[in-house]
């Protein structure tokens, strides 16, 4: 019954089997580790993206290289999801998450060699990601959510290396006011942090010692009219999404007028629209207006005539922030306005008249207002204030911390071995092979600090083996020092998140073998990469990775 191979795949497909397909995803996920790997750690250098139009973005943030990149290949794309999560879920760690994953699939690659199932694999590292995990929860140490001292530390260490080194005292200061005044405490005794009630604003121009945190809202705006009040002690707020015009004709419609009475006639409508919006609001008894549209000449006139303080073009996140700072609801018409929608508060111009501070009723919410001299400073200093805010808030609401610096990596892989000796059969291989994988971090912190690798991670290991379980780096001097003494700490969920996001990737990676494509797969078909693939065409790993990156690596 011997028939000819059925064709079931259009003309122009590619289909790539086992260990092709298998060393085709891994070549293309390891080239997105290490990619990132060199701005690990405090010493980890930046990166320059310029995007297709030209816009250039400085940073060192894991997470913002690999979604900034032009990435082009579906198991590339695979490992960017993992910073993703670990951005969604933790907010820090998203390098030491892509870099993870990829070492666990190079020592993949060497199982494979010898011939160890995939499944095997697959096994192995499911066990001892669950276990590094589990001793995770070992090793945390509990801390006491007041304690500011170890919150500080937890900011420091996760700022270190985003631009703020120069002035580290004043922003890990800020980070930890801000956080706690966005906290409660619950009932039970626990702490919630709600980050929604913190806003961000930037702004050019000043010193990044200027930084400031202040209560309530930031509005980066002037008044439309210069007879308008500045400063409003007893302020009604109205909140608008809408514009104060009148509804523009459309661009090509003509006005056909008969006499110039029809003329006036036609100006005079046009200014009893708008007189009647500015009604509108002043009987609401609102005396202030942030508008996050356009607001007529005239209309700024009849507001300043009533008093009325009011701003347009307020951005939409600043309207946004402002509705759950004052609890209020945004007006999107003019038919729906009433006086419920105004909420009370306080509004006033900062010195330099640049700003508006706004301040609801009961004092919930607060802006992080960061300064810097230029936008490139600005921006990389805004995600490294992002990821310290978010290990912050998770640091008080868990109250566990983990020494940093390589440290509580060495200690997992070591758990992580002894626990390999129980494991049976080849899975054995691959929980050891975890183990190895996780020490990629001491070993990466160590030579982007221009350390050896290897002397350190011995120095290293034989400290852990001593007992000694924060002994991590100090990237400045090269030794191996006390982390929690060093004050280098890290939040436990953030890394129970890696190393579960990491091996997630990497599994979902090592499970395929068979790749099936529609047309050409590759963009470019560069064939730098090993596990040159037949048809030439998917050989490339990251064929496409070219093409919005000009200026980077
Ligand atoms: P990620 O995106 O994974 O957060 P980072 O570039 O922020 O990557 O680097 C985080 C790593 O740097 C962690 O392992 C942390 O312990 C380490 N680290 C931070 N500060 C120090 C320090 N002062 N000395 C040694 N290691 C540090
Ligand atoms: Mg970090």
């Amino acid at each position: 019954m011997q028939s000819q191979p059925m064709i079931i795949l259009g003309e122009d497909s590619q289909r790539m089997k086992d260990k092709d397909a298998q060393s085709h995803n891994i070549s293309a996920a390891r080239a997105v580790a290490e990619s990132v790997k060199s701005t690990l750690g405090p010493k980890g250098m930046d990166k320059m993206l310029v995007s297709s139009i030209g816009d250039v973005t400085v940073t060192n943030d894991g997470v913002t290289i690999l979604t900034e990149m032009d990435i082009d290949n579906p198991t590339a794309e695979m490992i960017v999801e993992v910073a993703e999560t670990q951005e969604d879920e933790a907010g820090d760690g998203t390098t030491t998450a892509v870099a993870i994953a990829g070492e666990l699939l190079k020592n993949a690659e060497d199982l494979l060699e010898q011939d160890i199932h995939p499944t095997s694999i697959i096994r192995g590292f499911h066990l001892g990601s669950e276990r590094a995990r589990e001793e995770v929860g070992n090793v945390a140490v509990e801390v006491d959510p007041e304690d500011e001292e170890i919150l500080k530390s937890v900011a420091e260490t996760s700022m270190t290396g985003k631009g703020a080194e120069l002035n580290r005292d004043v922003l890990v200061d800020l980070v930890v006011r801000a956080v706690q005044s966005v906290t409660v405490e619950a009932d039970d005794g626990s702490y919630i942090t709600d980050l929604e009630f913190l806003d961000i604003e930037t702004q050019t121009g000043r010193s990044v010692s200027e930084s400031e945190l202040l209560e309530g809202a930031v509005v980066d705006k002037d008044p439309v009219h210069s007879d308008m009040p500045t400063d409003v002690e007893d302020a009604g707020v109205l909140l608008l999404d809408t514009a104060i015009e009148v509804e523009e004709a459309e661009a090509d419609a003509q006005l056909n007028l008969d006499s110039p009475d029809q003329l006036q006639e036609f100006i005079e409508q046009e200014e009893q629209q708008l007189k009647d919006m500015v009604e509108d609001i002043a009987d609401t008894g609102a005396n202030v207006v942030f508008c996050q549209k356009g607001i007529d000449d005239m209309a700024q006139h009849y507001l300043a005539k009533e008093g009325i303080l009011a701003v347009r073009r307020v951005k939409k996140s600043d309207i946004e922030f402002l509705s759950e700072l004052l609890e209020t609801r945004i007006v999107s018409d003019f038919d729906s306005i009433s006086a419920d929608d105004v909420a009370s508060g306080r509004v006033t111009r900062d010195e330099t008249d640049e700003l508006f501070y706004v301040e609801g009723e009961d004092g919930h919410g607060a802006t992080l207002l960061l300064r810097g001299s230029t936008d490139h400073v600005v921006d990389e200093l805004e995600r490294g204030i992002n990821d310290a805010l978010d290990v912050v808030s998770s640091t008080v609401a868990d109250g566990r911390v983990l020494p940093g610096g390589g440290a509580i990596e060495v200690e997992l892989a070591d758990r992580v071995r002894d626990y390999a000796d129980s494991v049976e059969g080849r899975e054995q291989l691959a929980v050891e092979a975890f183990a190895d994988s996780l020490e990629l971090v001491p070993r990466v912190l160590a030579e982007n600090a221009g350390l050896d690798s290897i002397d350190t991670l011995v120095d290293l290991r034989a400290a852990h083996e001593d007992g000694d379980e924060h002994a991590g780096l100090n990237v400045y001097s090269g030794d191996v020092v006390d982390t929690f003494e060093a004050s280098v700490v890290e939040p436990a969920h953030a890394k129970q998140q890696a190393i579960a996001s990491a091996s997630e990737a990497a599994n979902l990676v090592l499970k395929i073998d068979d790749i099936i494509a529609a047309g050409d797969l590759s963009t470019s078909g560069g064939d730098e990469e090993e596990g040159g693939a037949p048809g030439g065409g998917m050989g490339g790993g990251m064929g496409g990775m070219g093409g919005g990156m000009g200026g980077m690596m």
